[in-house]
């Protein structure tokens, strides 16, 4: 049977700083924290990326990641914040079980998320759309 580390501290056979929970989703504090009062935010219902758990639980976890970043940016006074979630390693996930980041944030905090910018062009912006459409 493969163990899950997240699903291990929803169950409390491991142990963490649990911040918050109600009956869909858990908070706790990131045990490698980026910045003081980062916070992970789960489902309670495992899956390993966002398009494998139920819309339910994505609607349930979303609205706790809002009432706990509300919640760190005023504990920690922090000027801003970053929500980040990774879907398979590729996009560097590490851990198995879908997760939201709650990153407080604080001038010259030393951390960064930049990427080159690329540039649009009306083809693809076209062809991408109708793409898109076609599978939504
Ligand atoms: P990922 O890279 O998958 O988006 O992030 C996984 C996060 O989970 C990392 O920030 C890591 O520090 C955190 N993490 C991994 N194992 C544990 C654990 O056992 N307890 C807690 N509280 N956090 C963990
Ligand atoms: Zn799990």
């Amino acid at each position: 049977m493969n163990t899950c580390i997240f699903c291990d501290i929803v169950s409390d056979k491991a142990a963490a700083y649990k911040v918050f929970e109600n009956k869909h989703a858990l908070a706790f504090l990131d045990i490698m924290p980026a910045t003081e009062g980062h916070v992970l935010v789960i489902p309670k219902e495992h899956g390993a990326t966002l398009s494998d758990i139920s819309e339910k639980s994505v609607k349930e976890t979303a609205a706790v990641v809002q009432k706990v970043a509300k919640a760190v940016e005023k504990a920690t006074d922090a000027k801003g914040y970053n929500i980040l979630q990774s879907n398979n390693s590729v996009a560097g996930q590490v851990v198995f079980h879908v997760h939201f980041h709650i990153i407080p944030r604080n001038k010259g905090d030393g951390l960064s998320f930049s990427w080159k910018r690329g540039k649009l062009s009306p083809e693809q912006g076209t062809a991408l759309k109708e793409k898109l459409h076609q599978v939504l």
